[in-house]
């Protein structure tokens, strides 16, 4: 059998790895400076979780999620989005009486797409959500903390701000009746996916990536000639707040999201980069009024807005290579140093320094890999050393050497390098 990794997942490694863990941070710090708590949800949920979330004609539950039997023949599904997940959360932990409530998560989503560049079947997101916030200062919010985000990833410049109102249910009902009027006599010249969603729900062929669908959607009926009055206020207050706050923004009057769960504001963060094709949506979110209402049944209302991050997406866009670690060399020389390494090793590390202690080896090759691996001192000790109860220190930047007392060793790095913990 010839081992294989599986298609559209990637290990983790490397630059990759870093550039990763370093969105995470980011959105992290940026997601307390906004008092939003961190919640980890399970991978699995129960199918239907995400079936009446993101609606079951949506792309998503139609062809792209990983749904399974379990040994007791339930449905369950590995999620492909974060905000069902919470909303879950919010339902089953009785949340209501916390209201407003603020999550940040990130975490691997998985959808079976077909596997491109910037469409992983494991994708990794971040996600803010904010429950039980009606009025616009919701969706200010999260749009605010977004572009902070991408501020402090340094990524703000090669993005732009789309936003659009889908507005209340009155205006996507009068919408939908001019979309369908419009729509049904060019069926025939649609895809295959805008046809069956012509049936089912046709705002998302506004959505629709396929290039055969680009030219009608052009020319289709806007939804905002169809906002209410309500819903165009709702919508000034998000645009003039963002203009108060000085973030750059610009309409998009065909911008729709691909889920039933989103009313008013949408908006997406789009590279400007060609290269990213049509996975150019980085950040994307809205205002999603009936979730709650939608999964739990009845009529709870909790009014609320989020939005959700690519981190491989974002990784495109972000230069960054790491903190540059204050590592240590230990190159003992003979029987008896390679024993007494062991120990030096395992007292520097519990000390919160980083260490580096090459295989037994000739003292040339130990070094050279030192200075491949940027160490900031190398640490010498052969049987002379071992004698006299000394060790060489020698400043891997300057080349300058010297010999300490072996127990002067640990308080001399502490004092020029960083212990990390
Ligand atoms: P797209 O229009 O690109 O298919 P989407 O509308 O399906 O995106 P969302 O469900 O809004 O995406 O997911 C939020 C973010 O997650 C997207 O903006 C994107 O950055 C990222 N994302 C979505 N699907 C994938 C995927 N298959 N691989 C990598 N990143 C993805
Ligand atoms: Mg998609």
């Amino acid at each position: 059998m010839i081992l294989k990794r599986l298609r559209g997942m990637e290990d983790l490694t490397g630059e990759n790895q870093k550039k990763h863990q370093h969105i995470i941070q980011i959105a992290r710090e940026i997601s307390q400076l906004f008092c939003f708590q961190e919640i980890s949800t399970p991978l699995l949920e129960s199918t239907h979780v995400f079936a009446r979330t993101l609606g079951e004609h949506s792309d998503i539950v139609h062809k792209e999620m990983f749904t399974f039997q379990d040994r007791n023949s339930n449905s369950i599904t590995l999620r492909p989005e974060g905000t069902a997940g919470v909303v879950r959360h919010f339902i089953t932990e009785k949340q209501k009486q916390n209201l407003p409530l603020r999550f940040f998560y990130h975490g691997p989503m998985f959808r079976y797409e077909r596997p491109q560049k910037g469409r992983l079947r494991q994708f990794h997101s971040i996600g803010m959500e904010l429950l039980g916030e009606e009025s616009s200062r919701g969706d200010l919010e999260c749009l605010s903390l977004a572009w902070l985000f991408l501020k402090k990833l340094n990524v703000q410049d090669q993005v732009k701000l789309e936003i659009n109102s889908i507005g209340d249910l009155e205006t996507r009902t009068a919408h939908q009746t001019a979309l369908l009027e419009y729509l049904k006599p060019l069926r025939k010249k649609l895809s295959e996916n805008s046809q069956r969603r012509l049936q089912m729900n046709p705002l998302r062929i506004l959505d629709s990536k396929e290039d055969q669908d680009q030219e009608i959607i052009k020319n289709a009926p806007k939804i905002k000639s169809f906002l209410n009055k309500s819903s165009l206020s709702f919508f000034e207050e998000v645009t003039q707040g963002l203009n108060d706050l000085n973030i750059p923004w610009v309409e998009n009057d065909s911008l729709v999201r691909g889920l039933d769960y989103y009313s008013h504001t949408v908006f997406e963060f789009k590279a400007l980069s060609e290269n990213m094709g049509t996975q150019n949506t980085v950040l994307a979110g809205g205002r999603y009024d009936s979730l709650v209402e939608i999964l739990a049944g009845g009529d709870q209302r909790v009014h609320s807005a989020g939005w959700a991050a690519g981190i491989e997406r974002l990784s495109f866009l972000l230069k960054y290579t790491g903190p540059k670690l204050k590592l240590i060399a230990l190159i003992p020389l003979g029987e008896e140093g390679e024993k007494q390494a062991l120990h030096l090793a395992w007292k520097l590390r519990q000390a919160g320094l980083c260490v580096f202690h090459p295989k037994p080896g000739q003292l040339s090759k130990k070094m050279k890999k030192a200075s491949q691996l940027e160490a900031s001192y190398a640490v010498i000790f052969g049987p002379e050393e071992i004698q006299t109860k000394q060790v060489s220190i020698k400043n891997m930047e300057t080349g300058k050497q010297e010999r300490i007392a072996m127990d002067q060793l640990l308080s001399f790095l502490q004092k020029n390098t960083k212990q990390l913990c």
